[in-house]
């Protein structure tokens, strides 16, 4: 049986593949997807060296970060985010991967400064357009980066997407390009506030390869570590 550790190793040896056969020097982040993962398993991938963690869901969340405070790792928040959850998840995230309004922003903004300290974002865009999907239409995505951007609480740091789900590898890829595109036009605007908006969280589990290929700087990955999740 494949254990946490040898299933963290395969996936940091496609990471590097992937990134050198881009012709990439830069370093690609793992975020370890861990929707469903009780905190045992948690634990044994961060003892692999690890560091990021990304949860869906503001009640697992609160129920599993408990059990990790005594091991280094950043929290971040991949899912839907509902406003009743913004100070749980406040709580404990170092990053919101998942701002897609300016109204979220502006919630996740006054939750940091009544806690003093500054937030982490990433804006969520939609770029497959499929309707199950979260985030901000492609179109709306830099004026939402810049109005996040001027938040006094809030850092924003990049650029989150769930690539297109369908076997069309090239369409993949064009969704992914197309995000690379808005951050780097959110970059260059000269824009306040825009200038470190550099990352790129895109890529999971079946298509991290692709994602690397157009540019990720993060990707995201449950069952490559974990094993495939109980259904719903
Ligand atoms: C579950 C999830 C992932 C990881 O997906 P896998 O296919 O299991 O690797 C990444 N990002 C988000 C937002 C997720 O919900």
């Amino acid at each position: 049986m494949t254990t946490v550790s040898d299933a963290v190793a395969q996936v940091r040896e496609r990471i590097a593949r992937a990134t050198q056969e881009a012709g990439r020097s830069d370093r690609v982040q793992l975020l370890l997807a861990v929707k469903t993962v009780d905190a045992a398993r948690i634990r044994a991938a961060l003892a692999t060296g690890e560091r990021l963690i990304g949860h869906n869901r503001a009640q697992e969340l609160r129920a599993v970060e408990p059990e990790l405070t005594d091991i280094e790792h950043e929290c971040h928040f991949i899912g839907h985010l509902q406003s009743n959850k913004v100070n749980q998840v406040m709580a404990w995230a170092h990053c919101v991967q998942s701002v897609a309004s300016e109204r979220l922003a502006q919630r996740l903004d006054r939750a940091a400064e009544a806690r003093g300290r500054d937030l982490d974002v990433l804006v969520q865009v939609n770029v497959s357009g499929e309707e199950s999907k979260a985030g901000v239409a492609p179109e709306d995505a830099v004026g939402l980066a810049k109005q996040v951007a001027v938040l006094a609480h809030l850092r924003l740091r990049g650029f989150m997407t769930i690539g297109a789900n369908t076997p069309d590898e090239r369409r993949v890829r064009a969704g992914y390009e197309s995000l690379a595109g808005i951050r780097d036009a959110v970059v260059t605007s000269g824009s306040p506030g825009t200038e470190d908006a550099t990352e790129l969280s895109m890529g999971m589990s079946g298509d991290l390869e692709v994602a690397i290929g157009a540019g990720a700087t993060m990707v995201r990955v449950g069952t490559g570590v974990f094993g495939a999740r109980p259904q719903p």
